[in-house]
């Protein structure tokens, strides 16, 4: 199936026109009611310039030449390493001798922080290298108490103002057979979630890399991998639970989880699809009644986050495009971005556009003709380097801008065709963007810079269409948009 962008695309153009025409009887209206000089004024105040179309690329040179960093071969070593540790099963061995045997997940976790550590000397110690121990008590997939570690690398923000905001990209390096209790037969885990953990490791190389060669995210990115994800997302929980008692202001998370690109016939590897949550997993009964007053039931924070991802992918030439898929997950799965979602953190997952369930969560045999395993041979590393194009660059544009604006406000106290918003300043910003969309339209449609001031009045109909308004930087990097809320 191909990528379905086009049409939309289509619908947004006609939008235009309708919306143009508006304009264009509110000017006349506007100049019969009060004259040139009143609307001149209004203009200036008012207009600017024309609104864009929101799907307009933009792209810096810096981040689009960091991504072309990004290796198939070593994503291909990354994998093929992480299957010979055999099973990396969360109740696997982890003592002495698996790990001296190079088996088991404490073999694999060892290798991983290794890695993390190489990465770390190459860019002249760039990188903190972490770890998040803890021990999960039996439950229906854990037999026995079992230590569980997520190893993860910080690329602390070069601006002490920002730093504390974070992205985070992960995957998880634990796999599983047939049986979720088997920890000793094969596992190999190439796809999942062997890609998903080689896309945070390259990830990690390639932006440290670039730091070496002088460019700077004033915010901090976090490459993780966690355990646990097929005993229960326990790795996931632990750590998204810390980030939040800990108050980190963490703004994106990137799950990868089975972005192989299995090499089946109905494979289509222009595309990763990226899930994102509708209504916020975190969100209570008073916010749930909010969200169905304003119509806001596609605008959580990681849908947005989603939004800005399909924005990188028309910017940068990763290879894939992103598919929107408006869901949490796949039915009868899971993944460790929901577990990110539960304590209200903007969180997407990024999967391959076709599973093939006979390569996953299987212990390798042939029955009746029929090869089943998750093996190296039927993963496609190049596609997984596209995958992790899009990944760093979405990590890179969101840590290169500045903070999205605060405190953004509708304002709403009298009946009015026209829309005001008014947000705080963002530190950083050179400018702002107001961005909208029919209230039935998936993406962005139209944008407008706001070159000075924290307010605009927009000559469109807050009862017709939903409003974001984003920080923009000198070099053009854009924040995350934020919904206004409602002001009387
Ligand atoms: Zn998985």
């Amino acid at each position: 199936m191909a990528y379905q962008e086009n049409s939309a695309m289509a619908k947004s153009a006609s939008f235009g026109y309708l919306s143009i025409s508006l304009v264009a009887a509110a000017v006349a209206l506007a100049l019969a009611l009060c004259g040139p000089r009143c609307l001149a004024q209004e203009m200036a105040q008012d207009q600017g310039p024309a609104p864009r179309l929101a799907s307009d690329p933009h792209a810096d040179t810096h981040i689009a030449e960091a991504i072309r960093q990004v290796s198939g071969d070593r994503i291909r070593q990354t994998i093929e390493t992480l299957v010979s540790f055999h099973n990396r099963s969360t109740i696997s061995s982890q003592d002495e001798a698996s790990l001296k045997a190079g088996k088991g997940i404490g073999a694999a976790r060892e290798w991983i922080k290794a890695e993390f550590e190489r990465y770390s000397k190459e860019c002249g110690g760039c990188l903190e290298v972490k770890t998040d121990t803890f021990t999960e008590q039996p439950a229906e997939r854990i037999p026995k108490p079992t230590e569980i570690t997520n190893v993860y690398a910080v690329l602390r923000g070069t601006d002490a103002q920002q730093a504390n905001r974070i992205v985070l990209v992960t995957g998880h390096y634990d796999s599983r057979n047939s049986d979720t209790l088997n920890g000793t037969d094969p596992a190999p885990g190439a796809n999942d979630d062997g890609s998903g953990t080689a896309v945070s490791l390259e990830c990690a190389r390639v932006l440290s890399k670039a730091v070496l060669n002088k460019v700077k995210f004033p915010a901090t990115i976090i490459f993780l991998t966690v355990a646990g994800e097929e005993q229960g997302l326990n790795g996931s929980k632990h750590f998204a639970q810390m980030a939040k008692q800990q108050g980190w202001k963490l703004q994106a998370v990137l799950n990868n989880d089975i972005v192989g690109g299995d090499r089946s016939p109905q494979q289509d590897a222009s595309v990763v699809r990226v899930f994102s949550e509708g209504l916020p997993a975190a969100a209570n009964e008073a916010e749930i009644k909010r969200i169905r007053t304003l119509g806001g039931e596609s605008d959580s924070t990681s849908r947005e986050l989603a939004r800005y991802i399909a924005d990188v992918g028309r910017s940068y030439d990763a290879g894939v495009k992103p598919l929107l898929i408006f869901r949490l997950d796949r039915f009868l799965r899971g993944g460790d971005h929901y577990a990110f979602n539960q304590q209200g953190f903007a969180a997407v997952r990024f999967t391959e556009f076709r599973e093939d369930f006979n390569h996953q969560h299987q212990t390798p045999r042939t029955e009746n003709g029929i090869e089943y395993g998750d093996l190296s041979k039927f993963a496609d590393f190049g596609y997984v380097a596209h995958v992790a194009r899009l990944n760093a660059a979405t990590l890179a544009s969101l840590a290169s801008a500045p903070p999205a604006p605060a405190n953004v406000k509708m304002q709403t106290k009298d009946l009015d065709n026209d829309t005001t918003l008014t947000w705080e300043p963002s530190s950083g910003a050179a400018a702002y963007e107001v961005v909208w969309r029919s209230t039935k339209a998936p993406d962005w449609e139209y944008v407008q810079t706001v070159s000075s001031g924290t307010r605009a009045t927009l000559k469109v109909s807050k009862d017709n269409v939903i409003f974001g308004v984003r920080a923009v930087d000198a070099a053009g990097h854009r924040s995350l948009p934020v919904v206004p809320e409602p002001e009387r």
